[in-house]
């Protein structure tokens, strides 16, 4: 097979900083060793997220100059409506500044309390825009995920057979929607097979619990699919992602992923009464009908971006560059999570740093690392972000897992730059026995990973 190649060419291009040693030191002290402090600015590569970090194409920028904005009835909504409708074959589309402000409008409708929402993983503003209604947020992925090492092609998927008895436990009435992230975000990017989405439908069905994609990677997905699942070789990403919106009543989509956008995200609905109420809220919190808290000319971008997003050629570049990646990880023997996902590669500092316990946050020092050793941002999902601290005794559990995420930015980097990453994080590996952990000098009650302060620890 030949060289997977970057699908475009660069007719514009930002400056990125190079600093050196005793720079990064100076900028690590000064940011208290947290990088959601560091300047971006400072940052070589910020392989922080991959939300809202697209390049817009030539055609994007174009379209901007044409957005309508009109008030009311902008043609750039009517456009973007179409696109919407022609991908998710739903019928009411309303757009929103981004994919929580979706999930606040449905949730704020279909939640409260002694309801309960099942999903393969909530993603976090999924999770709590769910318990902020009152209801109660569960994650029923198949028992495969949680295995780091396991392979398995639709690491994704959601248990049937967990999704029966959380119906029969809960009762039907209770649970207001059945939901499906594709690909799974907080399940390290995994996807989610056709014959999964197919399956959970048919059990939504069956109680009549109405079905919701979270539809932020669904091409992604979908090329997964079309890679992954006998029957869908010769299928275009499009048909395939057809398929998928065709078992669902109704989606939540972040236009800051697979829309190529720098902002935007909409909620498509079948239930003409769901989508009146939803409209209401909408004109109260977020803009009026065809704007919904975007400007005319964000929907234009994003309408061309949801056409360009299942191109073949991208889809297949896309997939192919945290395979890279992985593969290099592999061949180091640095153990990452196993298959990589769509969007990110997740590195596990566990097993980078053994000798570093989980209260002292082996993810944290790695995310230093990478940005000491060479300017790298990425995040740490470990103990720091899910340690659970006793407010009383101020003791902390561990999270389950503590790895590190460089998700990667659409269309931004180019293959040297991965090579740049993965070497950054070879030379950290061959210091890995000098590292020490970190202590917590200052956090707040919630959330703490965007605005903790850290020390380094002795030797
Ligand atoms: C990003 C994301 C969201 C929330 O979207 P925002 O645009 O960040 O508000 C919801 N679900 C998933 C799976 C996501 O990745």
């Amino acid at each position: 097979m030949r060289e997977i190649i970057e699908p475009f060419r660069i007719k514009s291009v930002e400056p990125i900083r190079f600093t050196t040693v005793e720079e990064r030191r100076r900028i690590l002290e000064e940011a208290h060793f947290n990088p959601f402090l560091i300047h971006a600015d400072d940052i070589l590569i910020d392989l922080l997220t991959d939300s809202g970090t697209s390049a817009m194409s030539a055609q994007q920028w174009g379209a901007m100059m044409v957005g309508d904005e009109s008030y009311a009835g902008s043609k750039s909504y009517f456009r973007f409506e179409q696109t919407v409708q022609d991908i998710t074959g739903l019928r009411h589309i309303i757009p929103v500044h981004q994919g929580r402000a979706a999930e606040r409008l449905l949730f704020s409708l279909i939640g409260g309390p002694d309801k309960h929402i099942p999903n393969n993983n909530h993603f976090d503003t999924t999770r709590a825009n769910i318990e902020y209604s009152g209801a109660t947020a569960d994650d029923l992925v198949i028992d495969e995920a949680t295995n780091l090492d396991s392979t398995h092609p639709f690491k994704g998927n959601l248990d049937d057979k967990k999704l029966k008895a959380y119906i029969e436990e809960h009762s039907p009435n209770r649970i207001p929607a059945i939901m499906l992230t594709v690909t799974n975000n907080a399940g390290g990017g995994q996807p989610v097979s056709m014959a999964n989405i197919r399956q959970v439908s048919q059990i939504a069905r069956e109680f009549g619990i109405p079905f919701f994609l979270d539809a932020c990677r669904f091409a992604e997905n979908a090329y997964f699919i079309k890679l992954r699942e006998p029957g869908y070789e010769h299928r275009t990403p499009r048909e395939i992602a057809q398929e998928m919106f065709s078992y669902c009543d109704g989606a939540t989509m972040s236009a800051k992923k697979d829309a190529f956008g720098n902002i935007g995200g909409f909620l498509a609905l079948n239930d003409d009464s769901l989508a009146e109420r939803a409209r209401n809220l909408l004109i109260l919190t977020e803009g009026f009908l065809t704007y919904g808290g975007l400007a005319g000319r964000d929907l234009e971008a994003l309408a061309v971006g949801l056409e360009e997003v299942l191109d073949e050629h991208y889809l297949e570049y896309r997939l192919a560059c945290t395979r890279y990646l992985g593969d290099k990880m592999n061949e180091a023997g640095i153990a990452i999570v196993q298959p990589p996902g769509g969007h990110a590669v997740y590195l596990d500092a566990k097993r980078f740093y053994p000798h570093i316990p989980p209260h002292q946050y082996p993810g944290q020092r790695l995310v230093v690392e990478l940005f000491a050793v060479g300017g790298i941002r990425s995040v740490e999902i470990g103990s720091v972000m899910f340690g659970k601290r006793d407010p009383e005794t101020g003791l902390e559990s561990p999270a389950k897992n503590e790895l590190v995420r460089l998700a990667l930015p659409r269309r931004v980097y180019t293959q040297s730059h991965v090579n740049y990453v993965a070497e950054v994080i070879r030379e950290a590996h061959a210091h890995r026995d000098a590292a020490t952990g970190f202590r917590i000098t200052k956090q707040p009650q919630f959330l703490r990973h965007f605005t903790a302060h850290f020390e380094p620890l002795p030797n």
